[in-house]
Order: structure tokens, then C-alpha cells, then sequence
């Protein structure tokens, strides 16, 4: 069975009408991905066997007419950050290479409660730290549309996965852009919601006040669909958000955008921008114009000071939860030791990849009393700042909208020498997570060399719905075949 282009609504529709059953569409998603995951490489683990147990289970279900949950039989696969009871979770490190969580994260929870069948477990940047995919410490996940490119990261298997129809929606988590970068070079909707909408109860932690799971699809009804169905306070998680979560998203995003307001702002439009990134997304932003919305320039002065603070922030966050990795009381342990002492430094030394010392030392470095006021006390302070302007900004404007990423899909390869380089990648993310802010990223066009491009949608807090109409409208007005040709591309 070909499920290259299911949607949600298609599988909801196809299981009621018995087009299908869902040990065929579950075995349809695993033939594909037997057949193309070589060469994408966006698997970790694959759970073939529960699988096809849950699809059997949610068949004798429909068939006695016995009622299901609200993901019935609709495959999912995860960023391998999240704790998955019985199945490894690996957050892409050799410190966590044979850990098998006792228990479930929150959102699996709800999947699993919403009779949801989990495929398996995605490739990530170690412990989620990057852009490219490329600090997995297993192997490196291929971009769809170019196999020489990355994905795009630190979801760069939730988002390769989800692009190559290898589920219909993956789940991805979201520090500083990981959700909304991949989104972007794969040609997705990505969706990092409001800081507390979704569950981190589970969620291996990098940046604990930025972290936040969201969700990939080729439709923002598909994406839209997979928050609803992991939304909601969890009082397993001290952060979660209690109440005001909307529903039935696919109602309300086709209400239009008629009269609603757009802000430009002027210095996420300036150097460093790839030009036909520049010109996709002003296109975009004159199409939602010719539906009715108002747009309107104005200055938010973030992007230069949003990237340090973010690096600031995330890493002096990182540093102290991945103190408890110590071979001891967690993670991967080294064979030979003489001492305690060595038997720390040494498991450290040797579980963890560059990325994650570079951001372990960088946050021990600025939480260290002598340095404390210079740069975190000043994040902090910045951090201030930001959320201030974009309420502000949220004053006027519905949505602000940028570029999601400053340039395309690169080489695999072409930055890993220079983390700095590899760090401006995420000038336009940052800032989300550092206010807690939704935002979504959608596909606004192609390159001339066909490579998938991305417009940021910003909102303010709990504003999904709002997002979701403006994606949608934009969505409907580009009608873009957003399927790779995996196979047939160099
Ligand atoms: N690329 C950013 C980093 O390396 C964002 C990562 C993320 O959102 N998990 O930190």
C-alpha cells in the first residue's frame, strides 16, 4: 500500500470506510521505510513487532465496534529524546547508548492512551545540541530532497522521517529552533508551541526553560492535529500550563485571516539573509496580504544579542543537567579506573561527543562566580528584554512574521569545522524560546535548485490558533507538492 502522502484525515477516513486495515497501513509505513531509511537514515530504533501489535490490537478494536482513542491507529515515531517504557531512548549519545527508559514521557503517555501506533525512535543532534544532525553520535540523517544535505537539526530525523512519508506526523522537541530549522529545510510545518503547552515530564533535558516538544507534518491540519493530541497541563511537569488549551484546530484555522495584522521586523530582513530565502518569504508575506491581512514594518532589535544570549542561557541550563551523567549515578561508565575521580572523568571524557563538552564547558564557564554577572546575569537581563518587546510587538500585530532560517539547506560537512558558523544558523529561532513564545515554520516555496524554504510565524503566547490560520491560508494560496522524490534526486 502506498501511504507516500497520507494525511491524518485520510487514515481516520480509510480505517472507518475499511479502505484498509491498520496492520496494512502500519506495514505500508514499514516497507517504505525498509526500502528508503538507507539511504535517509533518520531511524535509531525501529519497533517493527509493537508495531504491528498495536495495529492488530486497534483492528479487533474497530472491528467490535469498541471505542478509540483520539490518535486511533495513526503511526507516530519520536525524537529519541523522549522516554519510551521498554523501548532504548538515546538522545543520539554513546552516554545514553543502551538506556531503556521504566517508564513513559508524558506525551507518550497520551499517545499511547490515544491508541496511537509507535513506529519507533529519531536520529537528533547528541542531547539536541545543533543544527545540522550531523553531532548524532550514531550516524548522520540525509535531507530528503538532497541526500548530500543535512536535514537540518537538532529533529533532523523527526523531520527527514516525517518529509519521506515515513509516518504522517513525527514529534520533535524545540530549545532554540530544533523543530523550526528542520521543518524549514525539509519542506514541513513545524510547530514549537507556547513554553508549557506540552508536557517535558520525560523529555531528556538540555535547556530546561527553553525546551519545549512540538510537532512536524506536511499539513498544518496534520501538525495542528498532533499537538491536540499531546497538549494539556501534566502535573508530573511544575512548568505545564493549566488551562486555555484551544481545540479542534482544523475547524478554526479555516476561518481566514481577513483584517488580521502582520509585523515585519526590519532586522530579521538584513545581512547575512540568502537572498532567495528573502524573496520567498516576502512573497509569502504579499500572498497573506492578498487575503485580507494588514502588514506593516516596524523594528525588533533582538537578532545579534538574542544568539549570545541564547548560547549563554542553553548552555549554563545543559551544564548542570548533564552534571547527573556521571557513570555512576547515570549514562554510560568507563572500564578501567583506578579512582572515583577518574572514573567520572574519564566516563565523561568518553560518553559525550565535541558539541556537548564545547556547551558543558561554556555554561560551567559563565555559572562560575567570577564570570556569573559578566555574561549569564546579563542573559538573564536580555531575557527581559526580549519578552517586553515582543509584547509589545504583540500589541499591534497578530503575527510577526521572518525568514525561519537565513540560509538553505547546506552540504553535509560544510560547517562541522566551525561551531560558530553553524550557531548563526539559528539567529531567527532563538528568540522564541527565549520569550516562550509559539511559532510555527512553514514551507513558503523552493530554491531555484529546489531546496525547500521556510517563513517564521510568531505569536503571542498561546496564540496557536491564530498561527495555525495564517499557515493554513498561506498554505492554501502556495499549493506546493511537498512530497521528495527520494530515489529519483542525486
Ligand atoms: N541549534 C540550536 C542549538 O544547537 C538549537 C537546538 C535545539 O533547539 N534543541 O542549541
Amino acid at each position: 500500500m502506498d501511504v507516500s502522502a497520507l494525511s491524518i484525515k485520510d487514515i481516520q477516513l480509510g480505517l472507518q470506510q475499511k479502505k484498509f486495515s491498520d496492520v496494512e497501513l502500519v506495514k505500508g509505513y514499514l516497507d517504505r521505510i525498509r526500502k528508503y531509511d538507507k539511504d535517509i537514515q533518520s531511524f535509531i530504533t525501529l519497533c517493527e513487532e509493537t508495531a504491528l501489535e498495536k495495529a492488530g490490537e486497534v483492528d479487533r478494536r474497530i472491528a467490535n465496534g469498541e471505542e478509540l482513542g483520539f490518535m486511533a491507529g495513526v503511526p507516530v515515531a519520536l525524537k529519541d529524546n523522549m522516554c519510551t517504557n521498554g523501548i532504548k531512548t538515546t538522545c543520539a549519545s554513546k552516554m545514553l547508548s543502551d538506556f531503556v527508559p521504566p517508564y513513559d514521557a508524558g506525551i507518550v503517555e497520551k499517545l499511547r492512551q490515544g491508541d496511537a501506533v509507535i513506529l519507533g525512535k529519531l536520529n537528533m543532534d547528541e542531547f539536541a545540541m545543533g543544527s545540522s544532525n550531523e553531532n548524532s553520535a550514531f550516524f548522520k540523517t540525509k535531507n530528503p530532497w538532497d541526500l548530500e544535505r543535512v536535514p537540518g537539526g537538532s529533529s533532523g530525523g523527526s523531520a527527514a522521517a516525517a518529509s519521506a512519508g515515513f509516518a504522517p506526523i513525527t514529534y520533535g522537541s524545540d530549545t532554540g529552533g530544533s523543530i523550526r530549522m528542520p521543518a524549514s529545510f525539509c519542506g514541513l510545518v513545524g510547530v514549537k508551541p507556547t513554553y508549557g503547552t506540552v508536557s517535558r515530564y520525560g523529555l531528556i533535558a538540555f535547556g530546561s526553560s527553553l525546551d519545549q516538544i512540538g510537532t512536524f507534518g506536511r499539513r498544518t491540519e496534520d501538525a495542528a492535529y498532533a499537538l491536540e493530541a499531546i497538549q494539556g497541563f501534566d502535573p508530573k511537569d511544575s512548568t505545564s500550563l493549566q488551562k486555555g488549551y484551544a481545540t479542534d484546530y482544523a475547524t478554526s484555522m479555516k476561518s481566514g485571516i481577513k483584517g488580521l495584522k502582520i509585523g515585519i521586523p526590519r532586522e530579521f530582513f538584513q545581512e547575512g539573509l540568502h537572498p532567495e530565502v528573502k524573496d520567498s518569504v516576502l512573497k509569502a508575506v504579499s500572498l497573506l496580504e492578498r487575503q485580507g491581512a494588514l502588514v506593516e514594518e516596524f523594528s525588533l532589535p533582538i537578532t545579534d544579542s538574542g544568539l549570545s544570549a541564547y548560547y549563554i542561557i542553553s548552555s549554563a541550563e545543559a551544564s548542570s543537567n548533564l552534571g547527573r551523567y556521571d557513570g555512576v549515578r547515570y549514562g554510560y561508565r568507563t572500564t578501567e579506573f583506578s579512582s572515583y575521580e577518574e572514573l567520572v572523568i574519564k566516563s565523561r571524557t568518553e560518553g559525550f561527543g565535541d558539541e556537548v563538552k564545547r556547551r558543558i564547558m561554556l555554561g560551567t564557564y559563565v555559572l562560575s562566580s567570577g564570570y556569573y554577572e559578566a555574561y549569564y546575569k546579563k542573559a538573564m537581563l536580555f531575557r527581559q528584554k526580549v519578552k517586553k518587546l515582543y509584547q509589545s510587538a504583540f500589541e499591534k500585530y497578530d503575527t510577526v512574521i521572518s525568514p525561519t532560517v537565513p540560509v538553505l539547506p547546506f552540504k553535509l560537512g560544510e560547517k562541522t569545522a566551525d561551531p560558530l558558523a553553524m550557531y548563526l544558523a539559528d539567529t531567527y529561532t532563538v528568540n522564541v524560546n527565549i520569550a516562550g513564545i509559539p511559532a510555527i515554520s512553514v514551507p513558503s516555496g523552493f530554491s531555484q535548485t529546489g531546496l525547500p524554504i521556510g517563513i517564521q510565524l510568531m505569536g503571542n503566547y498561546r496564540s496557536e490558533e491564530t498561527l495555525f490560520k495564517f499557515a493554513y491560508s498561506l498554505e492554501q494560496e502556495l499549493a506546493l507538492d511537498l512530497v521528495p522524490k527520494i530515489g529519483e534526486v542525486k
